[in-house]
């Protein structure tokens, strides 16, 4: 789990001299998704892997129903379903895991990368995955690599599944052969398309070799060497940034690859280190800061002056209230985020205007009076929580869609503001 960032309280509060924003702290009830979640958007990714779910019938419909599964396909996800007699003791575990694995691989030997997930009943148990990966790895090697990470919503909210999941792929990555060349790795899940669109402004750039963490095929995890400089394309990898960084990567600093401003600095926080002009630089991303100009400018109109409530949700929080505030002209009323990494939001939280309201944590109740009270145009958060509030006549975002959507670089700016301005214009209808 991710660390609660040090913070300097007072009254409850403190005011980053950095950023100019104001952080607190709140504790309390909360109502997230938990790291199950990731597995919806994992499974697309890497293209031979299959996430088995230890869990229970909860977790298997909280699984079907984010996935939408249509019953007709073959999904890469499943759950091997703990019942009484597992969780009372009376069975072994270990026996049933084994026997479902090898019923599983035997029938989709397309399978190379199995990931054991773990869930709150396997973690209330403590039945241990990590060497039942282990035993199952030494079982099906060399054609199938088992891994195992927790999504237990004990452990993990929301998008810290993605996390787990990538820093268990880390010890998994081979050394690079040239271990001092510099190299860029690009870390966090992205939509096939987007990751396209970077990997022709990194070449156009003249930065290589250029690589994506996860890849599209098990097989393809990407070398790791002292000359690997990460950039995370995700605000959410703590974990996986940690085992990089042991591994002997260096992170590069920079603001997340939301909206044009903020995928101009990420893009250039990589060309600044891999020794690029700014001329280059400018020439390259010109373009794709006119088709994002174009594409943001409709939706600034309905977006500007608009009030705006973040519940803490995806992580995502703090970019994308960046975006909103400096791209589309947003007012921000509170930020919440579940947790806040200082280092890695830094170049975030310094772009944010000043007087800006952040809440890390949660505390439901209060954070709903809160957002009563502010009658905010637009509230941004989980599932569970929008329809009340659209029930009590607020405009809501579900936080999810924007993990499920592509939304990062120029070229989907303004699919992103789109996201945005689409419940107010619904609500606008609704009112006509
Ligand atoms: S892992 Fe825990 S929180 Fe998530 S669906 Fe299963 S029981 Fe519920």
């Amino acid at each position: 789990m991710n660390a609660h960032a040090p913070l300097t309280r007072l009254d409850g509060a403190c005011a980053d001299p950095a950023a100019g924003v104001t952080i607190r702290q709140e504790r309390g009830q909360r109502a997230v998704f938990c790291g199950l979640t990731g597995i919806v958007w994992l499974h697309r990714k890497i293209q031979d892997a299959f996430f088995l779910v230890v869990g229970s019938r909860t977790c298997a419909h909280l699984i079907q129903s984010a996935a939408g599964v249509m019953i007709f396909a073959e999904p890469r996800f499943a759950t091997a379903i703990m019942d009484e007699r597992d969780l009372a003791g009376i069975a072994d575990m270990n026996d049933e895991l084994d026997a479902v694995v090898a019923r599983l691989i035997d029938r989709r030997p397309d399978i190379r990368l199995l990931f054991l997930v773990g869930s709150c009943p396997s973690e209330v148990i403590k039945l241990d995955l990590g060497r039942a990966a282990q035993r199952l790895s030494r079982s099906f090697a060399p054609s199938v690599r088992v891994l195992s990470y927790s999504g237990s919503g004990i452990e993990t909210t929301f998008t810290q599944g993605e996390d787990a999941c990538l820093a268990s792929l880390v010890p998994e990555m081979p050394v690079s052969a040239a271990d001092a060349e510099p190299s860029l790795l690009v870390v966090g899940a992205l939509a096939d398309v987007v990751e396209d669109q970077f990997a022709r402004i990194f070449a156009a750039l003249g930065i290589a070799p250029v690589r994506f963490l996860p890849a599209r095929k098990a097989g393809e995890m990407p070398p790791l060497g002292q000359g690997t400089r990460y950039l995370l394309a995700q605000p959410f990898l703590t974990d996986t940034a940690r085992a990089l960084e042991e591994r002997g990567a260096t992170r590069l600093a920079a603001p997340f690859p939301l909206g044009s401003e903020g995928t101009t600095a990420w893009l250039w926080a990589a060309a600044e280190s891999f020794g690029v002009s700014r001329a280059r630089f400018e020439s390259v991303v010109a373009p794709g800061q006119a088709r994002a100009a174009t594409a943001l400018a409709p939706y600034r109109q309905r977006l500007a002056d608009k009030r705006v409530f973040f519940f803490p949700d995806s992580q995502l929080e703090i970019p994308l209230a960046r975006f909103l505030s400096r791209e589309m002209g947003a007012e921000l009323i509170e930020v919440g985020t579940p947790y806040l990494h200082r280092g890695h939001l830094a170049d975030e939280l310094a772009l944010l205007p000043a007087g800006t309201q952040i809440v890390e944590g949660q505390s439901l109740d209060d954070q709903m009076d809160r957002c009563r009270e502010a009658k905010p145009d637009l509230t941004v958060c989980g599932l569970g929580l929008a329809n009340p509030l659209e029930a009590e006549g607020l405009a809501t975002k579900w936080s999810i869609e924007l993990l499920f959507t592509p939304i990062q670089g120029y070229d989907q700016a303004g699919d992103l503001a789109e996201l945005f301005a689409r419940p107010l214009l619904r609500r606008t209808r609704l009112e006509v």
